[in-house]
Parts: C-alpha cells; sequence; structure tokens
C-alpha cells in the first residue's frame, strides 16, 4: 500500500484568523464566568499595562470549573504578579545589551533574530518580554534593521520573533521575506510562534504558499508548554506545515502549576510528536518581574528532565536551557 501523504490542504478561509483575533476575550471576569468560575473566588487583577488576551479557539481547550486548568494559569492575570520579588527584573536577559540595531537582536554567533511584530495573538503572564520597549523598535515596511544583516556576512539565519511575526498580514510578511532572501548569504529562516497554536486558523493556503515559495530554509519553533494544548484544529494546521516541508520544532518553559510534572510533560512530548513537532528547547523560567509564581528551582527541573530521560527516546527529550546574559550559547542543564 503507498504511504499516506498528508493534505497541504486547510479547511478553513483566511478572513477567519483576523476574526478569531478581534474577538479575544479581554477582560478576565468574563473569562472566568465562561468557564463557569465564580470570579470573586479567583485572585485575578486586570493589567492594564499587560492586558489579557485570550482567542476563543485557545479558551475552547481549557476545562470548565477548573480555577487551576494549566492554560488558564498561562493567561489569566493574577494579583500576584504585582508583588515584587528580589531578583526579578524588566530585562532578566539584558537583550539592551546585546540590539545591535533597531529591533534587531544579536545574541549568538551566525543567527539575528528580528522584532518582526511588537504584538501577539496571547498575552503569556510569564512572557520574558512583557516589558519589553516594543515603541523603541517599531519597525516600518522597509524594515531598516535588515541592513545590518546586509553587512554582516556571518549571519546565516534570521529568526523572526516579536511580539509574533505571525500577526503580520501576509502581504507584509512576504515583503519581510522578500527582502531576507534577497540577501545572499542568509539562507535559513526561522519563525518563533504562538499564532497557530492559539489561531490554528492562521495556517491558511496562502501562508502555506508564502512559506514554500521562498529558497531559504524554514522552520517554524512553536511554542506550547502542556498537551492540553494540542486538539483537532491545531493537529490540522501542523499536518499542513509538515506536508509543506517546514520543520517543525517547539519550545516549552517549565512553568510552576501548568507542566512541573514529569506525566504532563511526557504527554507533551509524545503529542508532539505524533503532530510531526519535535521538542527542542524546555526553558527555565527567566526572572521576569511579575512572574515569580511560575519559578521553578533547579533541582527540580532536572529531576523531571531526568524522569524524561527514562520514559522517552532521546529525540523527545527537549534540551533544559537557561539563558544567560552575555553566554555565547544557551545554557543546557540537562547533564549537569
Ligand atoms: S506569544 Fe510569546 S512573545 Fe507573545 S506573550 Fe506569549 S510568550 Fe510572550
Amino acid at each position: 500500500m503507498p504511504a499516506m501523504i498528508p493534505s497541504k490542504s486547510v479547511p478553513w478561509q483566511s478572513s477567519e484568523w483576523p476574526r478569531h483575533l478581534s474577538e479575544a476575550l479581554r477582560d478576565p471576569r468574563e473569562l472566568l464566568t465562561r468557564l463557569d468560575l465564580d470570579p470573586e473566588s479567583v485572585p485575578y487583577e486586570r493589567d492594564a499595562a499587560f492586558e489579557m488576551r485570550v482567542p476563543m479557539p485557545f479558551l475552547a481547550r481549557m476545562r470548565p470549573g477548573d480555577p487551576n486548568d494549566p492554560l488558564l494559569r498561562q493567561v489569566l492575570p493574577l494579583r500576584v504578579e504585582r508583588e515584587h520579588f528580589p531578583g526579578f527584573v524588566a530585562d532578566p536577559l539584558e537583550e539592551a545589551a546585546v540590539t545591535v540595531a533597531p529591533g534587531l537582536i544579536q545574541k549568538y554567533a551566525g543567527r539575528a533574530l528580528l522584532i518582526a511584530s511588537p504584538v501577539c495573538a496571547v498575552h503569556c503572564r510569564y512572557c520574558f518580554r512583557r516589558h519589553f520597549p516594543y515603541a523603541e523598535h517599531r519597525q516600518d515596511l522597509s524594515f531598516p534593521s535588515l541592513r545590518h544583516i546586509e553587512t554582516n556576512p556571518t549571519i546565516r539565519e534570521v529568526i523572526l520573533s516579536g511580539g509574533d511575526p505571525l500577526m503580520l498580514k501576509d502581504s507584509v510578511l512576504a515583503r519581510l521575506v522578500g527582502a531576507i532572501e534577497a540577501i545572499p548569504h542568509v539562507r535559513w529562516l526561522r519563525f518563533h510562534t504562538r499564532v497557530p497554536v492559539v489561531i490554528p486558523q492562521r495556517v491558511t493556503t496562502e501562508l502555506l504558499d508564502l512559506l514554500t515559495q521562498t529558497r531559504l530554509t524554514t522552520s517554524m519553533v512553536l511554542h506550547l508548554n502542556h498537551p492540553n494544548e494540542l486538539d483537532d484544529l491545531l493537529g490540522t494546521a501542523l499536518t499542513a506545515l509538515h506536508a509543506s516541508g517546514i520543520t517543525l520544532l517547539n519550545q516549552s518553559v517549565l512553568l510552576r502549576g501548568v507542566n512541573d510534572n514529569c506525566q504532563a510533560l511526557i504527554q507533551l512530548s509524545e503529542a508532539l510528536y505524533q503532530q510531526h513537532v519535535l521538542p527542542y528547547y524546555l526553558h527555565m523560567p527567566d526572572k521576569v518581574a511579575g512572574t515569580h509564581h511560575f519559578d521553578v528551582p533547579e533541582e527540580r527541573a532536572r529531576q523531571l528532565v531526568r524522569q524524561m530521560s527514562d520514559a522517552l527516546p532521546g529525540y523527545l527529550v527537549p534540551r533544559l536551557a537557561r539563558e544567560v546574559p552575555g553566554a555565547t550559547a544557551k545554557e543546557i542543564l540537562n547533564f549537569l
């Protein structure tokens, strides 16, 4: 019997994802009510500076009636975020020091990270860029930061990040990808994105065409933290991306009360692989102001990856990584 070839087509229109974006919930009270939770019994607090944002396709994967749901915990602003803890700061990775041009960060040799968009489809409460000064890094449609890449032949890979690069309209994204591929020494293009996770309908036929028509070898690093984030809609989107030849990887953040148990992490790796995605990094949470309640001790993190190693083939065990400001590479903690 011939091998089954996965479909590149997706069953939705390009008008759907902008609608999901505009309909995303921004009111914590409404989110809790929709999940059959009593808002008076949950210590939430609105945050005007980093307001809640939850698209409906992501809400649909939360368990009603569970205030500790691992997806809800990632997006609900809590009062505890206002407490100050020593060592938790606005820019723990000191990205300001490695910003080589407005909107362009170069931490490591051979690649540069472009802040392609200042906005995201979801606001993750643990985000290490939740205090990032996006206003200082605005790009116009000519993406002036590309000039730095043009003059640096050592840069072989451009990472599109943000914010989230898939918040750009296809026409803008096409212009950006075209400008990058016109730089002869750039060979690889990497997307760091969570949009397909929270709004799988972002993976349109038009986007697939755009990603497959470039000469650049393209990868997509998704961001899922818990196996409950995978559903049939996302599976359809991932199958289409895989069928288009995009290398799919995942990075997670280890978060207390979300995925700091080996069962969740093992299930996540297995479910990702089932959808053609390889686990890449499991990040130690960065010491970002307002996120101390997600912190996991390093010894506990090492214990978890040891348990994963005992249960999974090596290619399904992510690298437990910590970013060290000023270092030439991430610190990998698996075997230390
Ligand atoms: S999608 Fe990524 S950049 Fe955006 S809020 Fe979440 S973690 Fe931060």
